[in-house]
């Protein structure tokens, strides 16, 4: 039983807990290539959350990890069979419930641990910041915490290199043979502005994958998903011990 997972812990240690900062891992439940789970991103939330906060939690950080939420935004997938949709406007009201809690309770600090490229925070952050004002609210996506190249051999954003190794490295059981893989290339739009990024638009995901996957998964491996897990948890559990101690009224220099 880990102090520090509430789905593990229990009242008689957690009515007495002071704590300064919650972490909500974020998944989603979707196609990953034909060899990865659907709970890919709940499982990379669930390890990536719980490695980085006992990390945090060996340096003293008062934290707690809230339970992941397996759905995340999927508007765009919605011809791929049982990719669970969940509207950004459900998130809001999702957040909306889950910081009044914490802000009645003087758990004013709240992470979101996104594992979702759909997913997108921002805004709804934003809009729920001005609604309670006592609260100090943030979002990271682990994804891009590090640069990824400096681990695989090639970048991808979905069922990729980095997901396939670390994938291997949590749930070995769970992965096909790589060569049941699909190749996880991409379409790229043909407006230029769209590829080099100053112009944004949802891609429609069917249309621009035949297996769902973008990026090239052949070339991984758990020993990578295992140097990359390391580094990463490490940042991100130096990141939850200073947001743990932070004064939030203090927050600039
Ligand atoms: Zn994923």
């Amino acid at each position: 039983m880990r102090p520090f997972i509430l789905a593990e812990t229990n009242w008689k240690y957690i009515k007495d807990a002071s704590i300064e900062l919650a972490i909500l891992p974020w998944g989603a439940t979707e196609a990953h290539n034909y060899h990865l789970p659907y709970g890919t991103d709940i499982i990379e939330a669930d390890f990536i959350a719980a490695e980085s906060a006992r990390l945090a939690w060996e340096k003293g950080a008062k934290i707690i990890v809230l339970p992941t939420m397996p759905f995340g935004v999927n508007t765009g997938q919605t011809d791929i069979k049982l990719d669970i949709n969940l509207n950004p406007s459900t998130q809001f009201a999702i957040l909306t419930d889950i910081i009044e809690v914490l802000n009645r309770q003087g758990i004013f600090k709240l992470l979101i641990l996104n594992s979702h490229g759909g997913n997108d925070f921002k805004s709804i952050l934003r809009e729920l910041g001005l609604r309670f004002p006592n609260m100090f609210l943030s979002v990271c996506n682990w994804f891009q915490s590090l640069d990824k190249l400096l681990y695989f051999d090639e970048d991808g954003d979905h069922a990729d290199e980095m997901e396939t190794s670390l994938i291997l490295l949590f749930k070995p059981g769970w992965v096909l043979p790589l060569t049941e893989a699909g190749e996880g290339s991409e379409k790229k739009m043909k407006i230029k502005a769209f590829r080099e990024k100053w112009i944004w638009s949802e891609r429609k995901w069917s249309q621009i994958s035949a297996d769902t996957g973008v990026g090239n998964p052949r070339t991984a491996t758990k020993e990578k998903g295992e140097k990359y897990f390391k580094a990463v948890t490490e940042k991100i559990g130096g990141v939850l011990v200073e947001l743990a101690q932070c004064d939030i009224k203090d927050l600039y220099e």
